[in-house]
């Protein structure tokens, strides 16, 4: 049984009230996180991917990107500023390059957790379970593992043959090791429609996650889908909104892909349900070619000035960035 039914859904994604959807989006959000804002500064710490999603623009075919590899003091350096300046929790998230091994990302975990009272959360990819299990016993708290749609055959056109199966049982394994987990859905996939948007959202609301990410499409140039239609910015907030009354604890942030439509996308987003902002920290000499999307990482900027925009921004709303870990308030796994 669900908060809304599926015809209420249904009708709200037809956008027949979107004033009264945000509204209540906010005052849901505002009922569990208060006027609190979690940051998550996230360290793009490598652009290398063995993958080849088709609206990726980190894909390894791409050979118009420049590809770099952030070396572990880097890394490390660029976290502890970001801890400095404010940050509670540090993303460490790369494409699925296997070049950093299993010790490597565990020393990493470990230098962080060692030195700040920090949640640190890997969105590195298909790595192996024996070494997600090494990670946590080296403290990291929380996995972000996407998997961009629910419907398994959009799901394996996207992601160029995988399955995704193996990726949702990586993602149960996970939770099962002790992790915070996370998922998320792109809004306006090529191929899809409505339909596969309420199937979206039931399916993200019954694997009770941690935290849910759903940002719009954006088209990327040098991808398959350089020449297919942008998604719907309205549609994804109103996506954002529906996830938030389903699913009232999750932490679910306003996506940087917002602000590829518009340059106040992340700011009507905290006010429509979503309570988390994900600042990159990634060293200024490298932001710009984590081009996942056009228009990401687009301003070169160091770590402090990073999150001092996002906190000026926070403020600017009347809302407080937050001093906690922002751990999830629905999971047993969650750290303080
Ligand atoms: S979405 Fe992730 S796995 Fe796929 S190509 Fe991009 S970085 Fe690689």
């Amino acid at each position: 049984m669900y908060a809304l039914s599926k015809l209420e859904i249904i009708t709200y994604l037809n956008g027949h009230n979107d004033d009264e959807l945000f509204s209540l989006a906010d005052q849901v959000k505002g009922k569990v996180f208060g006027n609190e804002v979690y940051l998550r500064a996230i360290v793009e710490f490598s652009n290398v991917c063995n993958k080849k999603c088709f609206y990726c623009g980190l894909r390894a075919p791409n050979s118009k990107i420049n590809r770099y590899r952030l070396d572990l003091p880097t890394i490390i350096e660029a976290a502890e500023t970001a801890v400095l300046n404010g940050a509670r929790t540090i993303v460490l998230q790369s494409g699925d390059d296997f070049s950093y091994s299993r010790n490597q990302i565990g020393e990493l975990v470990r230098s962080i957790k060692d030195s700040h009272d920090v949640a640190v959360t890997l969105s590195i990819g298909d790595r192996g379970l024996d070494e997600y299990a090494y990670w946590f016993e080296c403290g990291a708290d929380r996995c972000l593992i996407k998997l961009e749609t629910s419907n398994p055959e959009l799901y394996k056109q996207i992601r160029s043959g995988e399955s995704f199966n193996e990726r949702l049982n990586r993602l149960e394994s996970l939770r099962l090791m002790g992790y915070e987990i996370g998922s998320g859905i792109i809004v306006g996939l090529p191929d899809s429609n409505i339909k596969d948007i309420l199937q979206d959202i039931l399916f993200l609301t019954d694997l009770k996650l941690d935290m849910i990410a759903a940002g719009p499409f954006v088209p990327h140039p040098d991808t398959p889908f350089a020449d297919a239609g942008a998604g719907d910015l309205l549609q994804s907030y109103r996506v954002t909104a529906l996830l938030r009354i389903l699913n009232p604890k999750t932490n679910i942030p306003a996506t940087s892909a917002l602000d590829s439509f518009d340059q106040r996308g992340r700011e009507l987003g905290l006010g429509r349900g979503c309570n988390v902002i994900m600042p990159s920290v990634t060293p200024s000499a490298h932001r710009a070619d984590y081009n996942i999307y056009p228009g990401k990482n687009s301003v070169a900027i160091d770590v402090s000035d990073s999150l001092a925009q996002a906190k000026n921004m926070i403020r600017s709303l009347n809302l407080i960035p937050s001093l906690s870990k922002g751990s999830s308030k629905r999971s047993s796994n969650n750290v303080q």
